[in-house]
């Protein structure tokens, strides 16, 4: 398990009250599950979501052609999140 995996399963048995020593086998699968299907932070972004969930206008980009890892289009001009002043909580 990854680091970051134990801290996300941890943080879902805090939130949730459960004491990660005693917790049910069930709760713990379900806060895995659960950080299986939280999203890696994009590497790459399209001006649509960059605008959306950036934390400020795009000024200064290098753009290129490829795979938004945001809302999944391809073919897209994408760029880095950075260019964004990073993406806002909440950009799944
Ligand atoms: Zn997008």
């Amino acid at each position: 398990m990854s680091r970051d995996k134990q801290q996300t399963v941890s943080e879902l048995l805090t939130s949730k009250s459960i004491d990660a020593d005693k917790a049910d086998f069930s709760d713990i699968v379900k806060a895995l599950k659960m950080a299986d299907s939280k999203k890696e932070y994009p590497q790459w972004v399209c001006s649509d979501c960059g605008n959306k969930h950036g934390n400020k206008k795009c000024v200064i980009a290098t753009w290129h052609i490829g795979s938004c890892d945001v809302c999944g289009k391809e073919q897209v001009k994408v760029t880095e999140p950075r260019d964004f002043g990073h993406l806002k909580d909440g950009w799944e």
